[in-house]
């Protein structure tokens, strides 16, 4: 049987050599619109529904796990999007995949909490990861965080101002915000959580 890292490897959804891409992503999607990436995709919806209704930016999903980026290219055989393509790596290297301003905005969804403290500098809202961030951003880009964790909600406010990232907006109860929640796309991890009751999170950051 075809394992998951053979089904990706063969597929013309994932871009196989991301790290040759540095600067040169708009010739990946043939046109010169902007990028916007999710880290930590999972499954894929979010990317794959953003996409869909904005044809005129692209997308690139970053996931670690082949297991779960194959039920992404499998989304994506069924309803192919000119508009998006999946890289599988960890984050950590983000910074050899895009080059300075790059991307023109960075979605993190649910991201894995690693809740002990020695563990910190892995989430991906820490102030380690907002310093790759800041690398590659656009000098106006934002970042958008979402999730149902409140432990890690507080600890991704806290980084915000040491990293020198500044607050454009935040909730602590998205689905009851009218104003954050205009065009809200779901993400798998927010249906199945907020269906349990739990509030969403959300802030949006950006730097001068
Ligand atoms: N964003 C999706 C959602 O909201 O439904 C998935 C959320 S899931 C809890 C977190 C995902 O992030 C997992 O699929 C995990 O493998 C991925 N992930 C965690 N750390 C990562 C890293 N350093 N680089 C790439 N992906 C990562």
């Amino acid at each position: 049987m075809t394992g998951s890292r053979e089904m990706i490897a063969d597929s013309r959804f994932v871009v196989h050599e991301p790290f040759e891409n540095k600067g040169k992503w708009n010739q990946v999607f043939g046109n010169d619109h902007p990028i916007q990436i999710e880290i930590g995709m999972g499954k894929g919806r979010f990317m794959m529904d953003l996409a869909a209704v904005n044809p005129n930016i692209n997308y690139i999903g970053i996931e670690k796990y082949s297991t779960v980026l194959l039920r992404a290219i499998q989304k994506m055989e069924e309803n192919e999007l000119a508009n998006l393509r999946f890289i599988r790596m960890d984050a950590e290297d983000i910074c050899e995949v895009f080059d300075k301003g790059e991307v023109a905005k960075i979605y993190l969804n649910f991201s894995d909490p690693w809740p002990k403290d020695r563990h910190a500098k892995r989430r991906l809202p820490s102030r380690q990861f907002l310093e790759r961030y800041d690398a590659i951003l656009a000098k106006d880009g934002r970042i958008e965080f979402k999730t149902d964790n409140e432990d890690l909600f507080d600890f991704a406010l806290e980084e915000i101002e040491p990293a020198g990232w500044q607050l454009e907006a935040a909730t602590r109860d998205l689905h009851h915000d009218e104003r954050m929640l205009a065009g809200n796309i779901m993400t798998e991890y927010e249906e199945k959580f907020s269906s349990l009751g739990n509030p969403i999170y959300k802030y949006i950051i950006y730097r001068n």
